[in-house]
């Protein structure tokens, strides 16, 4: 009776929280716990297939959006929660919402994007078949510390995956990879990509190049990015686990096929989506398509099919000039968008970095001076930039300690306006790349839907 009063109670609070216009994803999660805290712990045993909960710093929503995606085309039920609504009211709000009154959510399984400290809750109530982690970067730092905390709720909720559940790990991160040791039932992805030379980054973000088991500093067979790659410890010998899933072949570009080795047998697949590290972020969700026995005809034409949702880095043509737009939170994240730039052949390339500080962006932006904008400038060609958001002045200053010239850089507060005045500025045919933190996307995409452009980006 009681449950019956936290559904129903729920559901209504998130219908006026959309009448109103709030759009909070966590009211009907929070009215629906304080009447019955068990809400979430039934709903999520309602589920057929179970859950699956996905964690890791980045590529959490591009994982999830194509592990969806593929596992549907397959034809499963799955329920996926929206981006942002990652705590545990947020996912509690999922259930409910995929509930309709009929106290059990409708579908086979939930496919749950997890932030890292909710890790411990997210997995005792729901007892997962499965998890899913990316990777483990620095990023902020000012609401969980250490590096090692993040690891450490992730650990917490491992301990209570279902007794025949599978953990899905990124083989290439030491720490992601350490946290399979010892367990019975791993699913290992990564990459032997011998011909891909790693970017002339040399940016030193303090992450994990550390063995996890002695704490000894790693040797790296190779490194592909950051601390990801082919590593051992000369120590004790950790060493990368041998993938179940290896990427043996990518082009970089967004338009070539992925090479793939599954257990010994290759097959390529199609790939939307640029940057190495969303190669990555395609391996884990086929890696998880596959525990589910989407076979690999399925898992090729769902890639065929996907298209990636606004702000991952998706192009829209905006009065003729061509606009691009990808999600920036941390200095790894931040510095493989510019690698991608970099690989874009356009002649010149216009910049509007919005940098916004509120709580969903991380409230101390000091991690752009981790981004390794010095290395990307010596081969970037002609182009304008725009600094803009509530951080604006922050990001104007260290684009001029990387070496831009103060004069190219327009500093515009409101991103509307520094959208606008770009506009008037750059010539038809040009290419501009937006980079905003996260309230900043929402504000750039409510500002693009007012005027008419997003019809062709697909809801993230
Ligand atoms: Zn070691």
């Amino acid at each position: 009776m009681r449950f019956a009063l936290a559904v129903w109670l729920g559901r209504v609070a998130g219908w006026v929280s959309r009448l109103t216009g709030r759009g909070g994803s966590s009211l009907p999660g929070l009215v629906a716990r304080r009447i019955d805290p068990q809400v979430f712990i039934r709903l999520s045993s309602h589920l057929p297939q179970g859950v699956i909960l996905l964690t890791g710093t980045n590529g959490k929503t591009t994982t999830a959006a194509v592990a969806s995606h593929l596992l549907r085309a397959s034809g499963l039920k799955v329920i996926h929660n929206r981006t942002g609504a990652n705590l545990i009211l947020g996912l509690t709000a999922t259930l409910l919402q995929a509930s309709r009154f009929r106290l059990m959510p409708q579908g086979d399984l939930a496919l749950l994007e997890t932030d890292e400290a909710t890790m411990p809750k997210a997995s005792q109530e729901s007892r997962p078949r499965a998890i899913v982690v990316t990777n483990f970067f620095r990023d902020q730092l000012d609401r969980y510390g250490e590096l090692s905390t993040t690891v450490n709720f992730v650990r917490r909720g491992i301990e209570s995956l279902a007794d025949q559940g599978w953990l899905i790990l990124n083989a290439d991160d030491p720490q992601v990879a350490y946290l399979g040791e010892n367990h019975p039932r791993v699913f290992y992805y990564g990459a032997d990509l011998s011909a891909y030379a790693s970017s002339p980054g040399g940016y030193d973000v303090a992450d994990a190049r550390f063995c996890p088991r002695c704490a000894s500093p790693l040797h790296y067979r190779r490194q592909y990015y950051a601390h990801i790659g082919d590593y051992e410890c000369p120590q004790c010998h950790f060493r990368r686990p041998v993938p179940d899933l290896l990427l043996v072949d990518w082009q970089g570009g967004a338009s070539y096929p992925l090479r793939i080795d599954f257990r010994g047998e290759q097959f390529a697949v199609p790939n939307r989506l640029p940057g190495l590290y969303n190669a990555y972020n395609v391996m884990a969700a086929i890696s998880l398509a596959l525990l589910y026995d989407v076979t690999l005809a399925e898992i090729s034409e769902g890639l065929e099919e996907f298209r990636p949702a606004f702000g991952r880095m998706e192009a829209v043509s905006i009065q003729d000039r061509l606009v691009w737009m990808a999600l920036v939170k941390n200095p790894v994240g931040f510095n493989q968008v510019l690698e991608t730039i970099q690989q874009d052949p356009h002649p010149d390339k216009n910049m509007l970095l919005i940098i916004n500080d509120h709580y969903a962006d991380g409230q101390d932006v000091s991690w752009l001076w981790d981004v390794d904008f010095e290395t990307w400038l010596k081969s970037h060609p002609a182009g304008k930039f725009w600094a803009s958001g509530i951080r604006a002045q922050d990001m104007a200053l260290r684009l001029q300690y990387a070496g831009v010239d103060p004069d190219s850089i327009t500093v515009i507060e409101k991103p509307s306006d520094a959208l606008d005045d770009l506009l008037t500025k750059t010539a038809v045919g040009q290419v501009t790349y937006i980079t905003p933190t996260y309230t900043a996307l929402l504000e750039v995409r409510q500002y693009l839907t007012a005027k008419g452009y997003t019809k062709h980006f697909r809801e993230g």
